[in-house]
């Protein structure tokens, strides 16, 4: 319980589906670990290794960034609703449950491939912290 940003980011998991033919590995890190220019990350199935570049790691730091500020603000999330309009009226959706119930998906181009990069983050201590 150190450095909060350091914090969330170890607990917001990234991961993608390898991009070998007939490989079907799933490669995971942490959104944290990307902070390290030298970053890189392997598929645990073929060993393929993954270098993410200086822009990839930029848009991915982004994201880290939004998920720390929602979490800062999560006290006041609760009294906060995203309003999508629909046909016949409107939806009404707790911004609580973006942070805890919706996956992010972020796709983003590795070379010439669109990858989808799923984003979780694990649920925040408060309880831990009464
Ligand atoms: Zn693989």
């Amino acid at each position: 319980m150190t450095d909060h940003t350091e914090n969330i980011g170890a607990k917001a998991q990234i991961d993608f589906n390898c991009l070998e033919d007939n490989c079907d590995g799933i490669i995971r890190f942490s959104l944290a670990d990307i902070a390290d220019s030298d970053f890189q990350t392997v598929c645990k199935k073929c060993y393929h290794t993954y270098e993410l570049d200086g822009v990839l790691r930029e848009k991915l730091l982004k994201m880290l960034k939004l998920i720390t500020t929602l979490r800062e603000i999560e006290d006041i999330l609760g009294d906060c609703n995203i309003s999508i309009s629909v046909a016949n009226g409107e939806v009404k959706i707790p911004y609580a449950l973006l942070l805890t119930r919706l996956n992010t998906m972020i796709s983003l181009k590795i070379g010439d491939r669109s990858v989808d990069f799923h984003l979780r983050v694990e649920p925040g201590a408060e309880e831990t912290f009464r």
